[in-house]
């Protein structure tokens, strides 16, 4: 086939992202339209096949030059079968089986996976990660999501659970608090921007002397940029925080050697002030033999990551 094409649609919770992709991984062309938060699957499906056919008619491709359609989703998923089994945003899509459902309609191979695994597929593929074939993607957000890539392909595990990276639990129990799981101590409770948030905002309960007081609606980035002021609180709760990503950096260095690490999401863009101390606890608990011209840099990728991932699907399937 020439000029073959490669379709992603990234779901989200109010707008279904569609993209095309070439070969090499490039997004040439999106479409983007709304989802509606109460629709089952049935409504789901027909929407991304009307969004896959507008976006390739308005291009100068043509749906013959599709090699496949891939599909990151939000929530818990049978990868083998194609089945959503349940998406905790998007409660009306519940056990249906979006794969068959929308080979039928596109008459196309369609994978499926987990949102947080594709977005590490798509900086793997076209991003920060390009050429790099074992590497493990954070990203840093409300929570900490991940996806592990090893030989170019998404480490999915038994049950498709493998690259919940935010749920090591890394805390000590002496400061550890409860997680969105259930659990206690995991790193998301500290590495995350909401994580962030909550240090700054028990530092000026208990009355420490921070310029952090002086915010409204404290924000990661407040903190971030206190730090880099030399605001001794917030240095402290970044550091915190980068040394928990950096210690589950050695855990996984020594489980799976990546070549590179890969952290996106919002807290990505802090740049220095957290990368460094990051790599510093990175280089104090790994093995230099698992860490040797190992890297760890930021996402290139942005929001585009989960498109570019579904549709590279197709291609390291
Ligand atoms: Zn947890």
């Amino acid at each position: 086939m020439s000029n073959a094409i490669y379709v992603g649609i990234d779901l989200g919770g109010t707008a279904i992202k569609v993209g095309i992709c070439d070969q090499s991984g490039k997004l040439l062309h999106t479409y983007e339209g709304p989802t509606g938060p109460r629709e089952n699957g049935e409504e789901i499906a027909a929407r991304m096949e009307q969004y896959v056919r507008k976006l390739v008619a308005d291009t100068s491709y043509s749906m013959d030059q599709v090699s496949g359609v891939g599909a990151g989703i939000p929530g818990f998923l049978d990868t083998a079968t194609g089945v959503v089994i349940s998406s905790p945003n998007i409660p009306g899509f519940k056990n249906f089986p979006l794969k068959d459902i929308l080979e039928a309609k596109l008459q196309k191979t369609v994978m499926i996976n987990n949102d947080a695994n594709v977005a590490a597929l798509g900086e793997a593929w076209g991003g920060a990660g390009k050429g790099i074939s074992d590497l493990v993607c954070y990203t840093l957000g409300t929570g900490v999501g991940g996806g592990i890539i090893i030989g170019g392909k998404i480490l999915t595990g038994f049950t498709g659970m493998a690259g919940e990276l935010g749920h090591m639990q890394l805390i000590p129990d002496i400061e550890a608090i409860a997680c969105g799981c259930g659990h206690k101590g995991c790193l998301e409770t500290v590495s995350s921007a909401t994580g962030v948030i909550r240090m700054a905002k028990e530092a000026i309960e208990r009355g420490e002397q921070t310029e952090l007081s002086m915010v409204n609606d404290i924000q990661a980035k407040d903190v971030f940029d206190a730090a880099k002021a030399g605001d001794e609180t917030a240095l402290r709760i970044v550091h915190r925080a980068a040394l928990y990503l950096g210690k589950s950096m050695a855990m996984l260095s020594i489980v799976v050697n990546p070549q590179r690490f890969i952290l996106g999401g919002g807290m990505s863009k802090a740049g220095d002030i957290l990368f460094q101390p990051i790599y510093e606890a990175y280089e104090k608990y790994s093995l230099p033999t698992s860490r040797q011209n190992v890297d760890i840099v930021p996402a290139l990728l942005g929001n585009d990551a989960g498109v570019v991932g579904a549709a590279g699907l197709i291609i390291s399937s």
